[in-house]
Formats: C-alpha cells, structure tokens, sequence
C-alpha cells in the first residue's frame, strides 16, 4: 500500500505527545521498556507500544493520563473539565473520562475541514438540530413530552427526547418536521438509525420537509439501508462522522465519499488483521490525541475496525493523513463464518441491505454456524423475501450455515441508546487472535 501523507507538524507532535507520556505520565511510564527508542522511526516506535483500553482508563484515572501541574479538582471547580462517563453498552464496561469542552469543539471545528459542504456551513454559529437517543445526548423525557423551548441550548434544537424511538407517536413525529421547517438548521446530526424511521414516516405520508445544508452521521454505523431511506426524503448531502469521548473528532466523510483522518486532531495507527479475517487493508484503528492539556490518550482502542483505501488517494484532492475507504464497523459488532472467519458488520451490510424493500435488520449468531436473521419489511411476499434472506446470508457465511429468518414489526435499540445491528451471542476470542501481529502488553 502507498504510505499516507503525513506533515512535519503532525510527525513533531506525535513525537512530542510519546516523549512526554512515557515519561512523566503514570499510564504510560511502563511503556518505556518496548519503546525502541529515538534511532527509529515515530511510526516504529508507536507500533512497539501496547495499547490503551478502557480497562486501563479505569485502573489509571484520572491522575495516570493528567500531567502533575494540572490539578483536577481545581479544573472542575474553573469549569474548564469535567467528569463524563460514558454510555455503556452491553457488551464493555461504562468508563468515566475527563471532558475538556474547549479541546473538544476545537477538534469538531477541525474536522469540518474535511467536507466543503460542513466547511461552508459550520461557521460555529450556525443553527444545529440533533435527532439522537436522548440517553445519549439532550434531555431525556419518556413520559411527558417537551415544548420546543425546553430543548433548545444555544445554536442546538434537540429534536427527540425519548429513550426508544418506537415510543414516537405520528403528533411527536409531526412535530419534528414542524421544527425542522421553524429552525431551519443548517446541520441535521442524527442517529443514522433514527433519522431513518422518520425518514420512513415522511415517504408513507407524503409529507414535505426543510432540507437542511448538510446531514452528519454519527454515534452509530450508518447502514446503506439509512442512506437509503434519508436520500428518498433528504435531498441534502448525507456524510459520516467517526469519533468517541475518549477521541474526540477522528474521522470525517468528504464530499468525494472517503473518510479522511483529523490529523489537526488526533494520530491514528493501524493493526491491521490476518489475511483471513481481511487485512491487510482492514484493521484496527488506534487514537492518540492532540494538544488536550488534561488528558493524554495515547493509542486508545476505539473499538472499531476500518478498512483503508489501497491507492491512499481522494477525487477530493485531500491527501493528509490515512484515507479509509469504509467504517467496517465495532469488535462488538462482529460475526463469525461457517470457517470461523471474521465478517465485519459492514460485510454484512452490503449483502443484507441489498434485500428488496426492507426497512430494517439485525442479525444474531447463537453458536458457531448458526445465524437468526430479524427483518422489518413491509413485502407481502414473506415467502420469497424468507428465501432471498436465507441465500444471501449462506452467501456471507457460507454453504453449511444454519439459518433461521423471523419477521418483526419493530425492532428496538440496545439499553445503550444505540441499534446494535449485529453480534454474536457467545463471547468472541480475543482479538489478537484476528490481528496480523501481536500487541504487546504491560
Ligand atoms: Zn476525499
């Protein structure tokens, strides 16, 4: 592969970001004794280094990721951080971080950059409206639905306030096309999968709605089946936006369809998998951050796997840092071949959102070889959707796979806030046994 494009910046900070940790910050001083040292490359050096989960994060916090001259207690008392913690889902620990508001808008601005229409548009002042799970962001009411002016904060309209979107009710529903036309955002940031099921709404009523700037993805993977159904309503440009709490702003969709790296912002490493899971190209991405003065977080595992483009080039012209072809999706996400191969939930996409007149999925895998397909469809023909179903996910995992299709009316989000749309129901390996080299440890 064609090596990314790196500035002398960004080489002197993730130098400079390494120097520091290993020596002066709890965290990382065990790393000392895999560093190579300085006669070998800053890339050299990072891959020789373990990495950080959330695991370390909770034997380490705060103190372990703060330098001594800043003093934590103080820094929440000034307002300038705070404790966050986030949302657990099912299947990893919830973890608390330092929240450095001022890092973090400094890395979302970055990231507008990397899309002409989000550079345009996102002048720091611009009308916002977010449609996310309320137990993510914003404030939560299930019971009692709010005025307009209870969710409105700064330039942000706060759309939903519920915890599962299937309590919506067509008047809730109603309302946010209503606010939509009143607002007028130029930026609609959504749960792919909740801007979807509005989506479906507004076509089977035939209902007009304002057509913002720029609609961003984030919090969860956005299915093709998500794109699908915003593009029938939204004739506004829909893009992804890949980060976390712990990393701030890492990835940003251009206007050419890649994803570009927020070297401003953040150093990114790859480990890529073996050759039968996917890689080279695919791998696990790693994030070091930049320039937050109370947090250092130095090779995080962000939990997802991305696949990166071969050539390292963009129609766009944006040639800084790693280029990713696609998001393949979250460890957690992942499901295991009839040969016990990994496939990502973004291979799986591509197959099952493929499937005629589907309005949505979520594939569980029991046990080895063994596969429970959940569908939404609105087809009357469930008899051939059945067999379409069963073939394309024979396709996927194989001749010998066992599968079973079950129809739903509904389907509903994890306790975390988000759609898990696949995983297995059997705890996987560790991933190093997917990974193409082995990661050190403390
Ligand atoms: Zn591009």
């Amino acid at each position: 592969m064609k090596q990314p494009d790196f500035s002398k910046e960004y080489i002197q900070k993730s130098t400079d970001i390494l120097d520091y940790a290993i020596n002066n910050l709890g965290a990382y001083k065990g790393w000392q004794a895999f560093d190579p040292g300085a006669g070998h490359s800053i890339d050299e050096r990072y891959a020789a280094l373990p990495v950080i989960t959330k695991k370390e994060i909770r034997e380490n916090f705060p103190q372990g990721f703060v330098p001594a001259e800043k003093d934590v207690e103080k820094g929440i008392e000034n307002g300038d951080i705070n404790f966050v913690k986030t949302s657990g889902s099912s299947d990893a620990f919830r973890v608390t971080n330092i929240w450095n508001q001022h890092w973090w808008d400094a890395s979302e601005v970055a990231s507008w950059q990397l899309n002409s229409h989000a550079a345009r548009l996102a002048t720091g002042s611009h009308p916002e409206a977010i449609l996310v799970n309320a137990r993510n962001v914003g404030i939560i009411s299930d019971e009692v639905d709010l005025p307009f002016e209870k969710r409105r904060l700064g330039r942000f309209l706060y759309l939903n306030e519920k915890t599962d979107p299937n309590a919506w009710t067509p008047q809730l529903m109603n309302r946010m096309i209503e606010e939509l036309g009143i607002f007028k955002p130029d930026l609609l940031e959504a749960n792919p999968s909740f801007l979807a099921k509005l989506c479906r709404y507004i076509a089977e009523n035939k209902k007009r709605v304002f057509q913002p700037g720029l609609i961003v993805f984030t919090y969860e993977f956005p299915s093709r089946l998500h794109f699908k159904q915003v593009g029938k309503v939204f004739k506004s440009p829909a893009i992804s936006s890949y980060g976390s709490t712990e990393t701030g702003y890492v990835l940003m969709q251009c206007e050419a369809g890649k994803l570009h790296q927020n070297t401003k912002s953040c150093r990114l490493d790859f480990q890529p998998l073996k050759k039968e899971h996917g890689g080279p190209y695919t791998g696990r991405m790693l994030v070091t951050t930049f320039d937050n003065p109370w947090y250092y977080m130095l090779r995080f595992d962000v939990g997802d796997f991305a696949r990166l483009d071969e050539k390292q080039t963009c129609a766009c012209g944006r040639h800084d840092g790693y280029i990713i072809s696609e998001v393949e999706g979250r460890w957690t996400n992942v499901t295991l071949d009839t040969a016990g191969h990994m496939v990502t939930l973004n291979q799986l996409d591509r197959a099952v959102s493929n499937l005629k007149d589907i309005d949505e999925y979520r594939l569980e895998q029991p046990a080895e070889g063994v596969y429970r397909l959940f569908l939404v469809s609105r087809r009357k023909d469930k008899d051939k959707l059945l067999k379409e179903a069963e073939d394309k996910l024979r396709e996927i995992y194989g001749k010998q796979a066992k599968t079973e299709i079950i129809f739903e009316a509904q389907l509903a989000p994890e306790d975390s806030g988000k759609y898990a749309l696949a995983k297995t129901l059997f705890p996987m390996k560790s991933i190093e046994e997917y990974l193409a080299k082995a990661t050190k440890t403390l």
